[in-house]
């Protein structure tokens, strides 16, 4: 079992699933030729690709394409069923930042077969997340940045409030579709800017006042 490391606090949190949303800002969507959402479009990644910052990510030998996504995070903080939106967003505990790495070449391939993102999105080492911060202790503004380096060089740098769907609208959606559990994480989707990374690359991404999260390629 795993648990989220909680910033100023002993509070436990053992991590349950990790639900991802996809398509999340305009620019990205359309940097990657897909058209924005109606709805949250949302898939899974197994808790055992969970890795912490400071941690490896290893690049996968069957793809040629890793890319990186820095997303903001949400921690559960209580089981949430067919939630209204005030019930959805006073069921967020805290918010950090993670990396989505994506093998974007078995995606594609994924995509055009109709085929679930399983392979691409789930494999070893595909999710990194920072320390959460309570939300008690530092509520979000949407003012705040979301930036990627990558070996120091900005990638991605966009406001939250960027977001098609809010934290609030993301939960309120998925708890109608599955049961939300205290401890699950889901990562929001990433903004435009995302890109290739090759072994010896080093990511840092992080959210103004929030979190950051550091990790290798190898
Ligand atoms: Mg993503």
């Amino acid at each position: 079992m795993k648990q989220v490391k909680i910033k100023n606090s002993n509070e436990t949190y053992i991590i349950g699933k990790i639900i991802c949303v996809g398509r999340n800002y305009r620019e990205h969507a359309e940097e990657l030729g897909n058209v924005v959402p109606e709805f949250p479009l949302i898939f899974l990644k197994p808790t055992s690709a969970l890795i912490y910052s400071g941690d490896k990510i290893v690049h996968p030998t069957f793809s040629e394409n890793l890319n990186y996504e820095a997303e903001l995070v949400l921690l559960i903080g209580e089981d949430l069923k067919n939630v209204d939106l005030t019930t959805a967003e006073n069921g967020i505990a805290g918010y950090g930042v993670g990396l989505d790495m994506t093998l974007r070449d078995i995606q594609s391939e994924e995509i055009r077969k109709g085929h679930p993102w399983t392979v691409s999105k789930g494999f070893d080492t595909s999710a990194v997340i920072s320390e959460i911060n309570l939300k008690k202790d530092h509520p979000l503004n949407f003012d705040e940045k979301i930036t990627l380096k990558l070996n120091g060089v900005i990638k991605q740098n966009c406001e939250l409030n960027k977001m098609i769907f809010k934290p609030a609208d993301i939960v309120r959606y998925i708890s109608s579709v599955l049961v939300l559990e205290k401890g699950d994480l889901i990562f929001t989707g990433t903004p435009s800017g995302v890109g290739r990374v090759v072994k010896g690359d080093k990511l840092e991404a992080e959210i103004t006042h929030i979190a950051k999260v550091e990790a290798e390629v190898i």
